[in-house]
């Protein structure tokens, strides 16, 4: 069978995605390939369907043991013969398996990494004993140290490589940066491989980043513009799920709650709740999503800041995979930025922590850039994009600017008055003229002490954010709250220029038209 009437005899689908067709037809001719697409591009297909031309058998290496049973399910349902080996089945259910894989019946096979090397019955032996036509690497961003999702078991790969000569292989990936697109080649040994990269873009997703106070608020009123859609909202810990969820309940919008600390069938029917629409919304920690297949998901919500831009990128592709209009909405908080550097700090390898790190500054970064979000996104993945989008919340709010030249200037002044050593928490404090004992006697004396009482915290914060994102304050340390004035605020200031500020609260209105129903 041709790769066309493959895909639509088992598939059901008339024509191929992207760069599914150049892919199938590398991989046919035995070409070693590199995928990188974005969730949700259809890269399965590009190992099934040549699994099924190939004589031989397919090996997919997967870390998801816990999909393994629903994708080949569904395979099976399709008429695929796809089988699994991990470490969840019985000898017996193995041994049956690799009895089926030895007389050719099986196609396709999924397992985990550490199952080919080690286990009770290294798949190894069998494999060399038969005809394997390629290995099809998933998730293949896990053999680099340098990507969010590093696995060890995933470097023993190479010598799948140099075992097998004649074999194919295709690593696929939907994150990877610069460093890590480079790593993968080399430590999966490929021969000279065929790269293929598609756009990340998401043109589809409307990216929103706020701030988190009165994040309950704003996600109300997000809700209310989004009535009948189905979405995730990503909390970081358990109990913030539950709370969330509950909450959200009892306010009109039924969701429910997935996380790693419910039991299995809990988190089994919850998951499967949300897939059939009996339920439109659900709270889960990042747990939840991995190789979900839902493709009417409207909206994701990050109620946290997450600890890097691929976790982000990954987790936000999950909306609108139908193509149709798809929101990302981030909320984070200064503080955010501290408690996810502390939990990388618990790492004991000092070289990851420091790279972890660096990963998340420039999530931080992301979150305060007024910069276009799809631009600053897709640079982040090695790729130019010449415009500003239009459809993020710095290319919607840029037209909506006001002069905010004398309260920039009492806030940039506190912080001089404050030798610059300080937080925004602080310096609001300071500027309304609080009574807290964190305010130590010589900041009572300040000039600049209680200039701002007029205006609430709240207007402060949006201030203090809105300088911050048009590169007025700057943090030197993104991991600590202190912030300086930054070149651009001292020549404001001295030259006596007026600075515009756009101190609209979120609208999510904005640019939705086409998302309404
Ligand atoms: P990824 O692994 O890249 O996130 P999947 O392989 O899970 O993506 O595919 C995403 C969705 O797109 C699935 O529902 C899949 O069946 C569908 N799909 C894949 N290829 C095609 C195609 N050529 N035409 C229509 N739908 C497709
Ligand atoms: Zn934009």
């Amino acid at each position: 069978m041709q790769p066309l009437e493959v895909l639509k005899h088992f598939y059901g689908y008339s024509s191929f995605r992207g760069r599914q067709e150049a892919i199938i037809e590398q991989v046919l001719e035995k070409k070693d390939c590199i995928a990188l697409m974005p969730t949700g591009a259809g890269k399965s297909v590009c190992y099934q369907v040549p699994a099924m031309i190939f004589p031989g058998l397919t090996l997919v290496v997967s870390p998801l043991i816990a999909l393994m049973k629903d994708q080949v399910d569904a395979m099976n349902t399709q008429g695929i013969p796809a089988a699994f080996l991990n470490s969840t089945q019985d000898i017996a259910e193995q041994r049956y398996i690799s009895e089926e894989v030895r007389n050719g019946r099986i196609k396709l096979l999924y397992v985990a990494p550490e199952r080919l090397f080690g286990g009770t019955y290294p798949l190894l032996d069998l494999l060399r004993k038969i005809d394997l036509s390629l290995v099809a690497v998933d998730e293949a961003h896990c053999v680099s140290q340098w990507g969010h999702d590093f696995r060890p078991e995933y470097l023993k790969l190479g010598e799948l490589r140099r075992i097998f000569p004649k074999t194919t292989f295709l690593a696929l990936t939907a994150t990877a940066d610069k460093q890590t697109r480079k790593d993968i080649a080399a430590r999966l040994q490929l021969k000279d491989p065929q790269w293929f990269i598609a756009s990340f873009d998401r043109p589809n997703i409307t990216y929103r980043v706020g701030l988190r106070s009165d994040a309950f608020g704003k996600l109300m009123d997000f809700l209310s513009l989004h009535p009948k859609d189905s979405g995730i909202v990503y909390c970081l810990s358990r109990k913030s799920v539950e709370e969330t969820a509950e909450r959200l309940t009892i306010n009109g919008y039924p969701a429910i709650p997935y996380h790693a600390g419910l039991d299995k069938e809990t988190r089994q029917s919850n998951q499967e709740r949300f897939i059939r629409d009996d339920v439109r919304i659900i709270v889960a920690t990042v747990a939840f999503g991995m190789g979900i297949d839902k493709s009417n998901v409207r909206f994701v919500v990050h109620t946290n800041m997450p600890q890097n831009i691929e976790s982000y990128y990954q987790e936000t592709g999950r909306a609108g995979r139908d193509g149709l209009p798809g929101e990302a909405l981030l909320f984070y908080s200064f503080g955010d930025s501290i408690t996810l550097s502390r939990m990388l700090e618990k790492a004991e390898d000092p070289v990851y922590v420091r790279h972890m790190k660096a990963k998340l500054e420039t999530m931080v970064r992301f979150c305060q850039t007024r910069e276009c979000r799809r631009k600053y996104l897709l640079r982040y993945f090695g790729e130019e994009y010449p415009e500003e989008c239009g459809n993020c919340d710095t290319c919607l709010q840029n037209e909506k600017k006001e002069d905010m030249t004398i309260f920039s200037q009492m806030m940039l002044s506190a912080v001089v008055r404050l030798e610059q050593q300080f937080g925004l928490g602080h310096v609001i404090l300071v500027l309304r003229g609080s009574q807290s004992a964190k305010i130590s006697d010589w900041q009572r004396g300040l000039s600049v002490f209680g200039i701002g009482k007029d205006r609430s915290t709240e207007f402060w914060k949006m201030l203090g954010h809105q300088l911050i994102t048009e590169g007025y304050l700057h943090q030197e340390d993104p991991l600590r709250p202190v912030v300086k004035l930054t070149d651009k605020a001292w020549n404001k200031l001295k030259g006596k220029e007026k600075i515009f500020l756009s101190m609209e609260k979120e609208d999510f209105r904005k640019g939705m038209g086409q998302g309404e129903k």
